[in-house]
């Protein structure tokens, strides 16, 4: 099967993909933004299992079930904090996305849906957070046998056109 990138104007919740990945906070203790939308959706019991896992520090990636959601996997992935560019942000990002591919070997992840981490509360530029969200999964596509399939879910017009742009480059 071919594998592919896909950008999917969206809500993350309510994508049927093996996995989900979730912009967590360290704690991994919920929050607002795609993480109270997430364990919203999912109920109860993901807030339980993710707060066992936590803290997880920034550029790293924790796993747990879907519980209600379409999704069979959570992926609890925590960006960095945009500090003005100069703290390490552009790798600790192209970290939690790597983070969060690694887990589709062990867990059979073929199909798995990413949201704009750090672009909302955490204040991460648009364009430079997207650049780096596709060029580093295009690099793992390149070198690794799973996911096939990855959806980059943009909750905002402004967001998807970003998306869509850096794909055409
Ligand atoms: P962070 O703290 O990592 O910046 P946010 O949740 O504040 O995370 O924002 C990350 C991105 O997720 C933003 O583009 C925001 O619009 C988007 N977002 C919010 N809710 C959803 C949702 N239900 N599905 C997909 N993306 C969402």
């Amino acid at each position: 099967m071919a594998k592919q990138i896909q950008i999917i104007q969206g809500d993350i919740t309510k994508q049927h993909v093996d996995a989900i990945v979730n912009a967590a906070n360290s704690a991994l203790s919920g929050g607002g933004g795609v993480d109270g939308a997430i364990h919203r959706a999912a109920g109860p019991e993901l807030l339980k299992a993710s707060r066992k896992l936590g803290p997880c520090s920034a550029g790293e990636a924790r796993i747990t079930e879907g519980y209600r959601l379409p999704a069979n996997y959570v992926i609890h992935a925590v960006g960095p904090v945009w500090r003005g560019g100069e703290q390490g942000e552009d790798a600790l990002l192209a970290s939690c996305y790597r983070a969060s591919l690694s887990f589709a070997n062990d867990y059979d992840i073929q199909s798995i849906a990413f949201p704009a981490i750090s672009t909302g509360a955490y204040g991460y530029p648009l364009n430079k957070a997207t650049q780096i969200a596709i060029q580093t999964v295009k690099e793992w596509l390149e070198t690794n046998d799973l996911p096939h399939v990855v959806h980059f879910v943009c909750f905002d017009n402004k967001t998807y056109r970003a998306y869509q742009r850096e794909l055409e480059k």
